[in-house]
């Protein structure tokens, strides 16, 4: 929303100066009427020769009561000057006149001290009405004074009593506001006491704003200034809550009395209006939030993509540097060892009449291993180079790609007396190189891992739901289910060298290819039931 800009900075400084200028005000149209009591000037003490003059005991606590807000705007934390304390000590002496006034007026006490200063010139006359402190003024007084006082004092909840103070007397100068406009005696004349001089109400209303408006970021204010919907709906509706009926009141009223209307009809079209406005505000506020609702998700939608972008491309990018680094490394380890081996065979073959038998056995071991080592590094370097080193895809025909594979594995097959057949396998879009090596992986361990029967074996393709669902059985040891993940994983097996051969990156290698080709992996199986791989490529597009 618009308005939120006004309030996102930590400390809003316009409010802060608008609290200096409210209690300038308070305390400069103060002064102005002292100066028209000692001059006599009544123009600027009760402005219309027929309104009751701001009393000058009043026009001094207001003086104080300015004085003090302004000293003790700036906020707490800041060291205490001599003016913040003399603002403290004519804070509590403006509590002191409210709470005498008070006294004199609900216990008819004769101590009057709005008549301590020109006293000659309060009394009423034919020409002035009389010119004592109302008593809404003096209670006024006592809350404000108080409220100054109080300023910085938090309950728990946060909120601050201070602040609901300086509100009931705002509340009250408004009554007395609005009664001016009506001309409703009994808003700003309570029980036919003397009235709040207008200017007095002005006064309280600007005070009461300006006290708000120094702390803006406590109590009440938190809310009023806050940047969330809760802040907009404070900032929009409490001023139109005061205004519309306000303003619509005055309107009707003085339609009334011009005899536009009877007073029924003006009570209805006031409760009209007052229907219409409010809806209207309330259907125009909730499409803005809506808008604001709508534009925050799309703003956090735009955020969470921006940053599942991130993660992409950096898991992306580590993924490629992991690649390299495989790559490198396992390229790198192939030459020593092949140096290691080559020495190891040299020293067997050039010194095996001067070894003993167990040096020879030793050098046996040795040489073993290396073999083995130089197993796992040319596996790992053909995993690494599954994304790295594949081929463009093309069009290939899958009968031949298992036809090439069977032929690489015709000794294993012709060893173990082995049945392989297969159904009509289907054309698909790949690389060759690569689906020749996923049959060839599959085929091999069905190969080798046969239990006392010769190994029977059948590969099979199904068309499902836009796929091709390749599957590879065979009637051999099996596998428990609780190994179906983990033997994709590189360098697991399920069993000792010595039972089956192997360096248990085959899976890991096939996996990894068909989900290079978009496809998925799996096993069903359970021990000694035989094992049936499944894998998945995309049907060929217009296939
Ligand atoms: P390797 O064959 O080198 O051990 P693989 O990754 O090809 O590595 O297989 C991992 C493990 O999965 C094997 O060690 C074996 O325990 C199990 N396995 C794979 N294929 C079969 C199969 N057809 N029947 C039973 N077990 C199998």
């Amino acid at each position: 929303m618009k308005d939120r800009a006004f309030f996102t900075q930590d400390e809003p400084e316009w409010l802060e100066r608008f609290s200096r200028l409210a209690a300038a005000f308070v305390a400069a149209s103060a002064a102005l009427v002292l100066a028209g009591w000692v001059l006599g000037a009544q123009v600027l003490v009760r402005i219309l020769p027929n309104m009751v003059a701001m009393n000058p005991v009043t026009a001094i606590a207001f003086i104080c009561v300015g004085f003090a807000l302004w000293e003790r705007i700036p906020a707490k934390g800041q060291p205490r000057s001599w003016k913040q304390k003399v603002a403290f000590i004519l804070a509590a002496l403006v509590v002191l006149v409210g709470t005498l006034k008070l006294v004199q007026c609900l216990t008819g006490w004769t101590f009057h001290i709005d008549r301590l200063l020109f006293s000659s010139r309060l009394a009423a006359t034919d020409a002035h009405p009389a010119s004592e402190m109302a008593p809404n003024t003096a209670l006024a007084f006592l809350l404000c004074g108080l409220a100054v006082l109080t300023m910085d004092f938090e309950l728990k909840d946060q909120s601050r009593p201070a602040q609901v103070l300086a509100l009931i007397a705002g509340l009250i100068a408004l009554l007395a506001l609005i009664g001016y406009s009506y001309c409703a005696f009994a808003l700003y004349r309570p029980r036919g006491a003397i009235p709040m001089a207008l200017i007095t109400a002005v006064n309280f209303a600007v005070f009461g704003l300006g006290f708000l408006a120094a702390r803006p970021r406590s109590g009440i204010m938190r809310i009023i200034t806050s940047p969330t919907n809760g802040g907009a709906v404070a900032r929009r509706f409490v001023p139109m809550a005061i205004f519309v009926p306000w303003i619509l009141g005055a309107v009707l009223l003085a339609a009334e009395q011009k005899a536009y209307f009877r007073s029924e009809s003006a009570i209805s079209i006031f409760a009209v209006a007052t229907i219409f406005i409010f809806t209207a505000l309330v259907w125009w506020h909730a499409k803005l939030l809506h808008k604001s609702d709508l534009d925050r998700q799309l703003i956090e939608r735009e955020r969470a993509e921006e940053n599942l972008h991130q993660a992409t491309a950096n898991l992306e990018r580590s993924n490629t540097e992991l690649q390299q680094f495989a790559c490198i490394a396992s390229h790198d380890l192939n030459e020593p060892l092949r140096m290691i081996t080559s020495y190891l065979q040299l020293l067997e073959e050039r010194s095996k009449d001067k070894l003993d038998s167990q040096a020879r056995e030793f050098i046996g071991f040795a040489l073993d291993g290396a073999h083995r080592m130089q197993a796992l590094i040319t596996d790992l370097l053909a995993y690494s180079r599954v994304e790295a080193k594949g081929t463009a895809f093309e069009e290939i025909d899958c009968e031949q790609v298992f036809e090439t594979a069977l032929q690489n594995l015709r000794v294993a097959v012709d060893e173990n007396k082995a049945t392989v057949e297969h159904q009509r396998l289907p054309k698909v879009r790949g690389d060759r190189v690569q689906l020749t090596q996923v049959f060839q992986n599959l085929v091999g361990n069905a190969l080798k891992f046969h239990g006392a029967a010769a190994p029977r074996i059948h590969v099979g393709a199904n068309r499902h739901n836009g796929e091709w669902i390749f599957s590879v059985r065979d009637n051999g040891i099996g596998i428990n289910p609780k190994d179906f993940q983990r033997i994709f994983v590189i360098f697991q097996r399920l069993h000792a060298r010595q039972e089956y051969s192997g360096t248990g990156m085959g899976l890991a290698i096939c996996k990894r290819i068909v989900e290079r080709h978009g496809g998925r992996i799996w096993v069903e199986s359970g021990p000694q039931k035989g094992s049936t791989f499944f894998f998945t490529l995309p049907v060929l597009s217009g296939g």
